[in-house]
């Protein structure tokens, strides 16, 4: 599978288009009485921006757990009758974009797993990085009737899955999840929020360094825990309060209990900021838009240029285009107009679809870009390969002048937390200055904001965010890099280390 990253952000991408790509959503709600599996529907829903490969409900009555996920958007995996045959009281959800293990049906989530008390079904949005270290763990649990625990899939999550699902006391008794993750999490080194459950309690975790966000709200009649906060409003949720990092809440009748398995040592994504997150959810008590917009703003100040418009790509670089305009006294106007729908089919465009590239998601005002000078601001660049073509289009579309604005440093660095840029070398700001990258995508000038004013507009102390995909300065140590990559379980498989298995999850009919 090749890495993902082409320059232009956005969280609509056709089919096999490459840009930054959010490593899932995740959604789960404990309330009796509700209608938790359509609560979770459009849960996911709000957070599907965060991933768009495969999408999955699990649900409990009490006594059991059913699941049902398929490849494809929220709105092509679920349907009325789908939903209805999902009856319960606790669901976890899950939105996927692939980052450990290929994007396969048996890798979509929740994962599932029977446990000598019932099963467990887990969700997961972050990204391992001692994928290696948990396969020998699940490795070496003990014998199911004999035989070795089998892998159901090739990603990082399900091995979380199967240890949560195998712990045993000294004496050999089966530990219940509730007992088993206080074990089992401190082994888990990467980026992870999870939602997970039994059949009667609903669980949420947070890793150490709180990488990837995690809220928690209250329903009249019961609890949703979600990647962010904006999925929290879709329901009718209010927000109750982040996941702390490191810390494990479990509700189920007897309310919310918490307990710590780390101390917290945060280092929150900054990019979550820069264009993951929805603009509308707030993350350690600072606005997304409100960042996206200050970070506009400084960027004005960093990198003024005498122009006649400014433009965003739309839609993830409007805020900061926003800022840069109010900043600079340089009117904001709408020069491209998105194909607001596009990114939402699993449609396989053809060849001549595809030739149009940008073009069939993006398409100039010529009334608005004529005879202009125009500043084009966006959040970030990873290849650069749309945005020259996006800088091809301006000028054809009559602009006179082109300045590209982007409102994050450049990105220099692989992250392994969960989003999938590029190697390093596929990477267009390593061995090029940012003058070299402007002429090599056509602009008349290209600049980007600092890392201390990008940090800065988001109010977050430097010291509690992660930047490392623009600095290097990883927030954990790393195992080497053949113990790294999306597709070390396959490789494995492949070696024979480790065993496939059906799982027992539904698979759709
Ligand atoms: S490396 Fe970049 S994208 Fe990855 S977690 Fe850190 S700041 Fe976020």
């Amino acid at each position: 599978m090749p890495v993902r990253g082409d320059g232009l952000l956005n969280h609509d991408l056709l089919p096999g288009e490459k840009g930054p790509q959010d490593a899932c959503g995740v959604f789960g709600v404990w309330a009796p009485g509700e209608e938790v599996a359509k609560l979770t529907y459009f849960g996911l829903y709000a957070l599907q921006h965060r991933g768009q490969e495969s999408a999955g409900i699990a649900v409990s009555n009490g006594s059991q757990i059913l699941v049902f996920k398929d490849m494809g958007l929220v709105s092509q995996v679920f349907d009325e009758t789908s939903l209805s045959s999902l009856q319960g009281h606790i669901a976890v959800g899950h939105a996927r974009y692939s980052t450990t293990g290929a994007s396969v049906w048996e890798n979509a989530q929740p994962t599932f797993r029977a446990t000598a008390h019932g099963s467990i079904a887990l969700g997961h949005n972050g990204n391992l990085v001692n994928t290696a270290q948990l396969a020998e763990l699940v490795a070496a649990l003990p014998k199911e009737n004999g035989r070795a625990t089998q892998v159901a899939a090739t990603n990082d999550t399900d091995l979380v899955t199967a240890l949560l699902a195998g712990q045993t006391a000294e004496d050999g008794t089966p530990l219940t999840v509730e007992q088993a993750a206080p074990r089992v999490l401190p082994h888990v080194k990467g980026a992870f929020s999870l939602v997970f459950m039994d059949e009667n309690t609903l669980y949420a975790a947070r890793d150490p360094q709180g990488i990837r966000p995690l809220v928690l709200g209250r329903l009249e009649r019961g609890w949703v825990v979600a990647s962010e906060s904006a999925a929290l409003d879709i329901c009718g949720a209010s927000f109750v309060r982040e996941v702390e990092p490191g810390e494990m809440v479990a509700i189920d009748q007897n309310g919310l209990r918490t307990s710590r398995f780390a101390d917290a040592r945060p280092k929150g994504c900054v990019f979550e900021y820069v264009y993951l997150a929805r603009p509308d959810t707030d993350i350690a008590g600072r606005n997304v838009y409100l960042s996206r917009v200050e970070m506009g703003r400084r960027l004005a100040r960093e990198a003024p240029v005498e122009a006649d418009l400014v433009i965003a790509t739309p839609e993830s670089g409007t805020p900061a285009a926003i800022g840069y305009a109010e900043e600079s006294g340089i009117p904001f106007g709408n020069g491209l107009v998105k194909n607001a729908y596009v990114g939402r089919t699993f449609i396989q465009p053809s060849q001549t679809i595809r030739q149009l590239g940008i073009r069939l998601k993006l398409n100039p005002l010529k009334e608005v870009i004529r005879g202009k000078r125009l500043v084009v601001v966006d959040d970030s660049i990873v290849r650069g390969n749309t945005q020259r073509a996006l800088v091809r289009m301006l000028r054809e579309a009559g602009a006179a002048e082109v300045h590209v604005r982007i409102s994050s440093p450049p990105v220099k660095w692989p992250c392994f937390f969960g989003i999938d840029f590029a190697t390093r070398a596929e990477l267009i700001a390593n061995g090029m200055t940012p003058d070299e990258i402007g002429a090599s995508l056509g602009a008349d000038s290209l600049s980007y904001i600092s890392t201390d004013a990008m940090i800065e507009a988001t109010t977050i102390p430097k010291d509690r965010l992660c930047r490392a995909c623009f600095d290097g300065e990883y927030p954990m140590d790393l195992p080497d890099p053949e113990l790294l990559g999306k597709q070390l379980l396959e490789t494995e498989l492949a070696a024979g280390v480790a065993e496939p298995a059906a799982t027992e999850a539904l698979r759709r009919p």
